[in-house]
């Protein structure tokens, strides 16, 4: 078997957050188990939200942490000539194409399929179209061509098999017409050069990952392994947000904890030992398993993570 190889794909549009941290701490865990390494993925091809000092403070975050990774930090948008390469090989096999739509026939399209009940999405239109159609002087996109009928099967390590239909993903664009990559695309195309074996990330990217496996087909590449771990709740059961207070990994830093108790109690948020609740950080890494990650959803505790710093 090759050698594990995980990655922490941070968008640097923040601070480093506590979910990011816990996918980050995982994802480093999981390699350190494994023998194998983590790399670390800057995605900042949105060039409007990504900021250099965003960068800064997810590294220095991470570091407090203890956390390290194989390598430089590997810039995604540095990487878009390859993104584009391999969406225009896409179109060259067959499986993408490009499509001229201008917003107006796309706002129509959607229209159209809401008057008809069904669910607003690109209709295919240049799916089969002779580009000599092409109408002059404009850019297109490059979409691919999911398969109208059957299903993809995201096989988790956490969420178990997770089915999904086709024809409920439509032709979504890889390709803008400026060029650069969408989300969806970058990603698998990263994955994959990278040689990445394991992705463990949030489960809000268990869509996603229904989307992507239709771009590693296409391409003919191995799926990574995966594990979409469900998201971090506050106490009042939900989702994690500023108004449950302070949710970077900096503000703990400033407010006096230990890196040693946050990543002890970190690992806690959607992974157990028995009922292990104070352990190393060798510990952590002897004991760790994607099998024993949590499917629920973790509550956040301050109490909790106030008593486990005493420990320290
Ligand atoms: N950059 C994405 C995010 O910050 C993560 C991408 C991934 O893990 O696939 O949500």
């Amino acid at each position: 078997m090759s050698q594990v190889v995980t990655r922490f794909a941070p968008s640097p549009t923040g601070y480093l957050h506590i979910g990011g941290a816990r996918t980050a701490l995982f994802s480093w865990a999981y390699a350190r188990n494994q023998g194998g390494k983590m790399l670390l993925r800057i995605e900042d091809t949105d060039r409007e939200r990504s900021t250099e000092a965003a960068v800064t403070a997810l590294i220095d975050g991470l570091k407090w942490l203890g956390l390290d990774w194989e390598g430089e930090p590997i810039s995604q948008f540095a990487r878009s000539a390859r993104h584009a390469e391999v969406a225009h090989e896409l179109v060259k096999k067959g499986h993408a194409y490009y499509c001229y739509c201008s917003p107006e026939e796309l706002d129509r399209m959607r229209e159209d399929a809401r008057a008809a009940g069904k669910p607003p999405r690109y209709n295919g239109y240049w799916r089969d179209r002779d580009p000599s159609e092409a109408p002059e002087g404009v850019s297109p996109v490059v979409r691919i061509k999911t398969p109208l009928s059957g299903e993809i099967v995201v096989r988790d390590h956490v969420q178990g098999d997770v089915v999904f239909k086709t024809e409920n993903l439509d032709d979504f664009i890889i390709l803008r017409s400026d060029g650069s990559p969408t989300y969806m695309h970058a990603v698998v195309v990263d994955d994959h050069d990278m040689g990445v074996t394991h992705i463990i990330r949030g489960d809000d990217h268990l869509t996603n990952a229904a989307r992507q496996i239709v771009i590693y087909n296409a391409m003919g590449w191995t799926v990574p392994e995966m594990a979409h771990i469900p998201l971090i709740h506050g106490p009042d059961g939900a989702k994690l947000s500023k108004r449950h207070g302070a949710l970077g990994v900096e503000a703990y830093r400033q407010m006096g904890y230990l890196p040693e108790a946050l990543r002890n109690y970190l690992a806690r948020l959607g992974w157990s030992h028995g009922d292990d609740e104070i352990f190393s950080t060798e510990q952590m890494v002897e004991w760790f398993s994607l099998e024993a990650l949590n499917k629920g959803a973790a509550r956040f505790d301050f109490v909790k993570l106030e008593n486990l710093n005493g420990h320290y």
